[in-house]
């Protein structure tokens, strides 16, 4: 494949030498890429040096560094609503809160006031929102007021795994950039991680369970929401790469028929989508999305 022109990392560089910055980016691509395109985009527009921003040597960088990270709470109870990019009084970064499925509306509000101050150092302020696909509707109406009427010299990057997970009203105020997909080894290949191969293997066997067998493996993903959610999370990417995997092994020994195959990929977007809302039981939809793949397994 040829390599496009210009890759989203240049835009952004681009923006930072001519100092055409939009008020708000709507960031899509596999993490934790875009976490990093977001990092070093904030971090530029901070940084004092003429060019090669990040120049990661001068005072500013210095504070922009990254440090651990400290974990966030919706509640704000057991920690920060939202924190700082390194020590930067003017970089904010916001994500769920640990325990969270959702990023809240009280984090939105903390970050739009803080944008609405004057910047500490007297040039942009950053807010970087990661997983915004988490974002409930209350706080993407809230944070469509910020688009609506952004602060001068501010900056708010969105960052999401589709910009279908976000409300068009917010998407068509966003400078849309999407990062290519990185290449991605085989799923029995040794650079996977265990656990996901592991998936993969019992995925492998699907033609040979049996219904209560396959109600059994959905009720593994029990318990703790957010915990269960995560996994299922896993399984249904995991799944996805194990379909398109056997769909492309399909097509190379020249069996055209993939229409269960092809069927079953809408279903595990729906399941996707159906894992974000609010009472979502993601044991039921470990369920739903197990029994489209056998479905298409045993034909
Ligand atoms: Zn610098």
């Amino acid at each position: 494949m040829s390599q496009p022109d210009s890759s989203p990392t240049d835009l952004f560089q681009r923006s930072v030498q001519s100092g055409r910055i939009h008020s708000a980016y709507l960031l899509t691509g596999v993490p934790p890429e875009p976490g990093q395109v977001a990092l070093d985009f904030a971090r530029a527009l901070v940084c004092n040096a003429s060019q090669d921003r990040p120049c990661e040597n001068c005072p500013t960088c210095q504070r922009s560094q990254p440090k651990e990270p400290i974990a966030l709470d919706g509640d704000g109870k057991k920690g920060p609503l939202f924190r700082h990019i390194g020590d930067h009084p003017d970089l904010f970064w916001l994500e769920r809160g640990a325990s969270a499925t959702r990023i809240k509306i009280s984090q939105i509000r903390a970050v739009q006031k803080a944008l609405r101050l004057h910047a500490n150092e007297g040039g942009y302020r950053v807010a970087v929102i990661d997983q915004a696909q988490h974002l409930n509707a209350a706080s993407q109406n809230a944070l469509l007021h910020l688009l609506e009427e952004p602060p001068p010299q501010t900056t708010l990057i969105l960052i999401a795994d589709a910009a279908t997970s976000l409300l068009a009203t917010i998407r068509s105020r966003c400078q849309r950039v999407t990062l290519p997909p990185p290449p991605q080894p085989a799923l029995s290949d040794e650079q996977t991680p265990e656990e996901i191969r592991a998936l993969a293997e019992r995925l492998d066997d699907m033609g040979k369970i049996s219904i209560p067998n396959l109600i059994d493996w959905a009720e593994e993903y029990r318990g703790a929401r957010a915990i269960a959610a995560a996994e299922v999370e896993v399984l249904l990417d995991t799944s996805s790469r194990w379909l398109r995997e056997r769909v492309e092994c399909r097509l190379q020994q020249g069996q055209a028929f993939v229409d269960p195959e092809l069927g079953v990929f809408s279903t595990l977007a729906a399941c996707r989508k159906a894992l974000i809302q609010r009472n979502a039981n993601p044991q039921m939809i470990a369920e739903r999305a197990l029994f489209a793949l056998r479905g298409a397994v045993i034909q």
